[in-house]
């Protein structure tokens, strides 16, 4: 069964159709990478499976569940975007420990799992901070650690590591590649980035004003790209 169906997934906003017929299906621990040109419908998409915005029609299915009209709270993923602010009043750790203590996750587990996630991101030390004391960069970790303190079946990326330096990025795409093997979780991740895209996918979709252009392993859409527009996205060899 597939850990995440997308099936025939229409959005429209007025008139403009920004999903056409959306269908992708990602099997359990499976690590897919959603690229394509700014504006083609990425975060729509992410929005739609995460559920922050209504699709117009289609179905969305997590663990064989149609998950179609749940709220982000009814469906089990976690979700790291660009655009999702951090609780301005709270502390990192009041922050990272927030979504577990909704789920009611006992203390003691909150407590080592914000541990863990802050050593993995290299934010213990700013863990009784608010926001507003960090950096982007930084709160861009504590995002992604809100998110990973969770074990959910299934994570959403939208460029988590866009407003990062280049050295921090490398280690963290490192991390995320790590974390993706020992726990196996689902992950859908959107990405600017080719290097990004082809050290951790299993499988990448191109996207295209609101189509799905390619779906395959990195080596199948960097060697056989479908056209010349995925062979020019991907770099690919001429
Ligand atoms: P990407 O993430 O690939 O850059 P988006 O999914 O953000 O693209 O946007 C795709 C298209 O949908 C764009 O034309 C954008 O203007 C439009 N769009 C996105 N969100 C909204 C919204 N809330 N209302 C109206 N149009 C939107
Ligand atoms: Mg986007």
């Amino acid at each position: 069964m597939a850990a995440l169906e997308i099936h025939n997934v229409r959005k429209e906003f007025g008139s403009e159709r920004v999903l056409k017929d959306v269908s992708i299906s990602i099997d359990s621990g499976e690590f897919l990478i959603l690229v394509g040109p700014s504006g083609c419908g990425k975060s729509t998409l992410m929005n739609a499976i995460a559920g922050l915005e209504p699709v117009t029609s289609g179905n969305i299915y997590i663990d064989g569940e149609d998950v179609t009209w749940r709220t982000p709270a009814e469906r089990d993923i976690a979700m790291v975007f660009q655009s999702y602010a951090l609780y301005p009043s709270m502390t990192v750790r009041q922050n990272i420990s927030f979504g577990l203590e909704m789920r009611k996750v006992p203390k003691a587990e909150r407590i080592t799992a914000v541990e863990r996630v802050a050593d993995l991101l290299q934010i213990s030390h700013l863990l009784e901070r608010k926001p507003a004391q960090l950096s982007g960069g930084q709160r861009q970790r504590v995002a992604m650690g809100r998110a990973l303190a969770r074990e959910p079946k299934v994570y959403l990326f939208d460029e988590p590591l866009s407003n990062l330096d280049a050295k921090l990025r490398v280690d963290m795409r490192t991390e995320i590649k790590k974390l993706h093997q020992r726990l196996g979780t689902t992950i859908v991740y959107v990405t600017h980035d080719q290097v990004e895209a082809m050290t951790l996918a299993d499988c990448i979709a191109v996207m295209r004003d609101g189509h799905i252009l390619q779906l395959g392993s990195p080596d199948e859409v960097y060697n056989n790209p479908v056209d010349m527009f995925v062979a020019g996205f991907m770099g690919s060899p001429s």
